[in-house]
C-alpha cells in the first residue's frame, strides 16, 4: 500500500494537488473537510456536532474525526492506498494515523508539507471564496483557522520529521512545478516499496497465464520476454527478422537483444507499482543483469517464485498447445519442446539456485486448474501485499 497526506495550511493547494495524486497513483482519497461537509449537508449526529466549530474556524474533536475516518477505510478494503488532506490535524490525530495504519498492516509513506506563507494563503482562500460557497472562506474564520493551525496544527510536522517521512515541498510554486515536486517524491517512495516478482517455473508451468493474472490483480507490470519478441516478430522489424532466426535455430535470443527490451520498458514504465518478469533472468549472466538494473531504478527484486509441475505433465501440457494456435515457434515437434525443457534445465536451474541460496525462492504446486493455482500464488502473496 501507498499511504500520503498532504499538510499545510488552509490555502496551500492540497485540494489541487490531491486531485492528480489520487488519480496518478490510483489511491483512494480522504479529505476529513469534505466528509465533515457531507455529514452536515446530510444532517447526521456527527454532522450536527461539526457544523458549528467548522462555522467559527475551529477544529473539530479528534472523537469524531476518528469515526469519519474509520469508517471511510474500512469501506475500502481493495484500496491500493490512502491519500490524506486535512488529517492529521492535531498532534492526538498523529497517533490516530498511526493505529489506523499498523491496524491495515501498513504505514504512511510520506508527510508531504505545502510550505506556503500565512499573507499568501489568506490571499487565496479569499480569491477561493468568491466560488466556493463555503461558509468559513470569509476573513474572520479564514483567520481564526490559521491561527488553529499555527497552534494545534504545525506540532504534527515534527512527529512525523522525527519519524524521517516529513518531506517539504515550496507550495507557492506554480501548480504544475509543485505538481512534479511531489510526484518525485512519491515515486521515490513508490520504488522503495515496489514489489518485483520473478516467476521462474518450466516452459508449460503455466507461468504466462498465471503472471499476466497476478500483474493484473496486484497492478503490476508484466514483462515477458517471449511477448516482447513476439511482438518485434509481428511487426517484422529488423530485429523481429533476427528472432525469428533465433527461434528457428533453437538458440536462445542473446543478450544484447533482450536486455535492451526490458531496460526499456522499466524506463517507459517508471511509476510502476512492481515489476512480474517472466522468462527473464534466464541465465545467470541475466540474473545479474536484472540486479542492475532494477538497482537503476532505486529497487530490486522482492519475490521469486517457482511454479513446479512434474516433467511428464509439462511434456503433455506442451505437446497439445503445439496442435493450438497458441503453439510456440520454437515448439513445433515434440523434439523442440524436449530441447526446450533441456535448455532450461540447463541454463536456468542455476539461476534459481543462486536466488535459492541468497534470497529464497517461493515453491509453488503448478498443477490442478488455473483457478487453483492462481489461488496458491494470492496465498503465496498475500502478505507481501498487505505490507506493501
Ligand atoms: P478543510 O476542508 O480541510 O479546510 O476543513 C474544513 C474544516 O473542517 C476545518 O476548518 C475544521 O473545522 C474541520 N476539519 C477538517 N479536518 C479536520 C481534522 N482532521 N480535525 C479537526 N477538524 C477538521
Amino acid at each position: 500500500m501507498l499511504n500520503i497526506a498532504l499538510f499545510g495550511p488552509p490555502g496551500a493547494g492540497k485540494g489541487t494537488q490531491s486531485e492528480f495524486l489520487a488519480r496518478e497513483y490510483n489511491l483512494h482519497y480522504i479529505s476529513t473537510g469534505d466528509l465533515l461537509r457531507k455529514e452536515i449537508a446530510q444532517k447526521t449526529r456527527l454532522g450536527l456536532e461539526a457544523e458549528s466549530i467548522i462555522a467559527a474556524g475551529g477544529l473539530v474533536s479528534d472523537e469524531v474525526i476518528v469515526q469519519i475516518i474509520e469508517n471511510t477505510i474500512k469501506d475500502h478494503p481493495e484500496a491500493n492506498g490512502f491519500l490524506f488532506d486535512g488529517f492529521p490535524r492535531t498532534y492526538v490525530q498523529c497517533y490516530i494515523l498511526e493505529g489506523l495504519m499498523i491496524k491495515l498492516g501498513t504505514s504512511l509513506n510520506a508527510l508531504i508539507s505545502l510550505e506556503v506563507d500565512e499573507e499568501i494563503a489568506v490571499e487565496r482562500l479569499l480569491k477561493r471564496a468568491q466560488t466556493s460557497g463555503r461558509t468559513d472562506d470569509n476573513e474572520t474564520v479564514i483567520r481564526t483557522r490559521l491561527q488553529e493551525y499555527n497552534q494545534k496544527t504545525l506540532p504534527v510536522m515534527d512527529f512525523f520529521r522525527e519519524k524521517g517521512v516529513y518531506q517539504g515541498v515550496v507550495g507557492t510554486n506554480p501548480i504544475a512545478q509543485v505538481h512534479d515536486d511531489i510526484r518525485a517524491i512519491v515515486s521515490r517512495e513508490m520504488r522503495k516499496h515496489a514489489v518485483n516478482i520473478v516467476l521462474f517455473g518450466y516452459p508449460g508451468s503455466g507461468r504466462g497465464t498465471q503472471g499476466m493474472a497476478l500483474a493484473q490483480r496486484y497492478g503490476l507490470e508484466y514483462v515477458a520476454t517471449d511477448m516482447m519478441l513476439d511482438e518485434e516478430i509481428r511487426c517484422q522489424t529488423p530485429l523481429g527478422r533476427k528472432v525469428q532466426d533465433y527461434y528457428e535455430t533453437g538458440i536462445l535470443v542473446p543478450d544484447e537483444i533482450v536486455v535492451p527490451l526490458i531496460e526499456q520498458k522499466l524506463e517507459h514504465r517508471r511509476d510502476a507499482r512492481g515489476f512480474i518478469f517472466k522468462d527473464f533472468p534466464r541465465t545467470l549472466v541475466q540474473s545479474y543483469i536484472l540486479d542492475g538494473l532494477l538497482k537503476k531504478r532505486g529497487t530490486r527484486l522482492t519475490h521469486i517464485i517457482d511454479l513446479k509441475v512434474p516433467t511428464l505433465e509439462l511434456i503433455s501440457r506442451l505437446d497439445q498447445r503445439r496442435l493450438t494456435d497458441r503453439c510456440k515457434p520454437y515448439d513445433t515437434t515434440t523434439a523442440r519442446i524436449v530441447q526446450h525443457l533441456q535448455a532450461h534445465e540447463q541454463r536456468t536451474l542455476p539461476v534459481i539456485e543462486k536466488y535459492e541460496q541468497f534470497h529464497g525462492v517461493t515453491s509453488v504446486d503448478g498443477t490442478g486448474t488455473q483457478e487453483e493455482v492462481f489461488a496458491r500464488l494470492e496465498a503465496a502473496l498475500a502478505p507481501v501485499f498487505r505490507n506493501n
